[in-house]
Order: C-alpha cells, then structure tokens, then sequence
C-alpha cells in the first residue's frame, strides 16, 4: 500500500537526524514511515516520521502532529523528537501497552527538523561561535515563528460585520487572499499544506532556551499586551499545558520565581500567564 512509498531510497544522510530515522524505521518497519513535506529554500527535505499501526493510512484515529527545529539553531526539540521515535519503536517492541495503545489508536507525525537550513548554518559555526540569531531564521531571514497566516484579526472583522452572532463561523477559517501576496517562506507554506492535508487534532511545536509551556491564547484584537482573551478551549488547552509541565521533572524543580511573566500553579511551575505576555502575530499556536 502507501507505505511502499516511503522515501527512504532518495534519503539525505548529511545529519545525524536521517541516519537515525532511518535505523528507526529499519528496527520497526511495520509501524513506521518516512516521508516528505517539502523542501526548504536550500533545497533539503523536511522529512517527517509516521508512527501508527498502519503507517501511511488515515483510518479514524485522532491525528497528532510534533514540529521541531522551527528555529534551526534551537536543537533541543529535535533531539527530543529523534529519541521519543526511538523510544517508541523500542517500546512497542516490549509490548509497553502505553505504547502499544497510542501505536493503534493514534497516528503520530514528527517533524524534528522545520528549518535545516538554519541548523546547517548554525552547525557549522559551532555551538560556542554561532550566537543566538545565527541559523534561527530561515535562509531567506524569515522567522517561521511570525510567518503564518493571521486568522485573529479576519475573526475580528468577521464579528464586526456580522450583526446576527448565531451566524458567526468561528471555528475555521480559509487563509486570507491577502496571505498569498505576503512573504512566506517555502518551510511555512510546506507546513500549512502538510496541516490541510492531514486532519491533525492537536499538534505542539518545540522551540529552546526558555522552560516554558504556552498554549493557544492569543485571540487579541489589536496585538496589545495584557489582554486577556481566551480561546472557546481555554480549559482544555489549559489543562493540557498543566499537564505537560507537570510530567516534566526539570520544570518541577526549576526556580520559576526568577521569571515574574510566568505563573506558578499548584501543579507545577512555568506556564504562560496569559495576557502577561506580548501576543505573537502570525504565531504558529495562533493557527
Ligand atoms: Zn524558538
């Protein structure tokens, strides 16, 4: 079926990253697949890992999705991909029945690398020399963080002009036509493409240098700070996010005082307070 079509015969083996999604796929053949997204502007492929039951088909399941490496010289998410699609091939193998169940239950998608050019230009100055902007943006410059379409304001102007608010459509929206004529890098576009073809359910993009965990908040109307507009799933996103930096034993460790942005809750520290923060236009969690 679809698996056949797996890209692994033209594969890319200048990092690390595809060898070892390669031997990934290799040690679990049946429940993996590798394929890819596009391109980056430099030409290199954004491979992507499947894990699922049945790779390469949608059959019912929620669809989840990891992007890392949005910011090339940011690796922490990228090591951390590599290794959970180690683990989790290693796992289903011992049967670990958490595994197992997402294996069958779910089809997971992983991204470790959004913007390799960043990371080859950020690799090859060496971790002491390269500083905090080199190999963040894209080849071109562009940061992928602020390069998606901005759905918030076509929200705002849609419940302006709408005066019966039972016919409001607020849960999708097409891309503006004026998002077309704006500067997108081919990363971005590879990924809004990857999101319209496959009907993810939830998703999280991995960035480094803060312990952080932010989640969809950003419904802000004119961009200014300290504005508190939730989204309609505030408390689930909420919930997920306590989630996420409860489980993680660094975060129940860390200082969060030191960082008055951030709110420290009873489960752990180091959520984003929302409204607390600067609103990120075009942000990839404002999709
Ligand atoms: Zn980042």
């Amino acid at each position: 079926g679809l698996r056949n079509k797996s890209v692994l015969l033209d594969i890319n083996t200048v990092h690390n990253n595809y060898s070892l999604m390669k031997s990934v796929h290799d040690e679990c053949p049946n429940i993996t697949r590798i394929y890819s997204i596009g391109k980056s502007y430099k030409d290199l492929k954004l491979y992507v890992m499947e894990i699922s039951d049945n790779p390469g088909k949608h059959e019912l399941e929620p669809e989840f999705r990891y992007v890392a490496g949005m910011h090339g010289n940011e690796v922490l998410g990228r090591e951390l991909l590599l290794n959970l699609m180690q683990y989790m091939c290693r796992e289903y193998k011992r049967g670990n029945q958490r595994i197992v169940h997402l294996v069958k239950e779910t089809r997971i998608h992983l991204l470790p690398s959004m913007n390799p050019d960043g990371y080859e230009m950020a690799f090859k100055k060496g971790s002491e020399l390269v500083g905090w902007a080199l190999g963040r943006y894209s080849y071109e410059g562009i940061d992928m963080n602020h390069n998606f379409a901005d759905l918030n304001s076509v929200m705002w102007t849609a419940i302006e002009l709408e005066t019966d608010q039972s016919k409001l459509i607020n849960h999708y929206f097409p891309i503006p036509e004026q998002y077309t004529s704006e500067e997108v890098a081919p990363e971005t576009r590879a990924v809004i493409n990857w999101m319209q073809n496959i009907p993810f359910a939830l998703g999280a993009n991995l960035h480094g240098g803060e312990l952080v965990v932010t989640y969809p908040y950003d419904m802000t109307r004119d961009w200014a700070p300290r504005e508190h507009t939730p989204t309609p799933d505030e408390s689930f996103f909420r919930w997920l996010a306590a989630a996420y930096a409860s489980t993680n034993q660094v975060s129940l460790t860390f200082p969060c005082s030191n960082f008055p942005l951030w709110e420290v809750t009873e489960e752990s520290c180091c959520l984003i307070k929302p409204g607390d923060v600067q609103p990120r236009p075009k942000a990839i969690n404002s999709e």
